[in-house]
């Protein structure tokens, strides 16, 4: 599940061999040329754009206004999705960088990866791994695979 800080950042194609959702509000949130750029080239692989269900939409927005996360509809579309994916029992790990997105996909027990130094360090502990190998390192790239290396947080902290 991917949030637009992905396409900012042009990292799409870290993702380039595993199945990526996204929502049609994330490529609204895309205004520069490279980050619109690097969401079509994904669109063209193996990016699916998916909108959740609207009960799904309610429950995250319902959370986020008691916890008084400040959330756009782009951050509640991505939560919501990934919280959809969950409860059919798939796999879902979402990939964003916003402190509000982590905190409360966290609360949902949503796995989350974060490609920069996550913010909630203090909250929740992370490790850094190589998306291609999977190997937890503490450094910016694999050594092995010569990638760069992901946050992601431990479960069961
Ligand atoms: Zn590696």
């Amino acid at each position: 599940m991917l949030d637009s800080n992905v396409f900012i950042n042009n990292l799409s194609y870290l993702f380039n061999d595993v199945l990526v959702v996204t929502t049609p509000f994330i490529e609204e949130e895309l205004k520069s040329l490279p980050s619109k750029m690097d969401f079509y080239r994904a669109s063209s692989m193996n990016l699916h754009i998916m909108l959740p269900k609207r009960e799904y939409f309610e429950k995250v927005k319902k959370l986020s206004d008691k916890t008084k996360h400040k959330l756009t509809n782009a951050d509640i579309s991505i939560i919501a999705l990934s919280l959809e994916f969950k409860e059919k029992n798939k796999n879902v790990v979402l990939v964003s960088d916003d402190y509000s997105v982590q905190d409360l996909a966290s609360r949902l027990s949503i796995d989350v990866l974060s490609l920069t130094k996550p913010k909630i360090k203090e909250h929740y502990e992370w490790k850094r791994i190589c998306i291609a190998c999977n190997r937890e390192t503490s450094s910016d790239i694999c050594e092995i695979c010569g990638l760069r290396t992901v946050y992601i947080r431990k479960r069961n902290e």
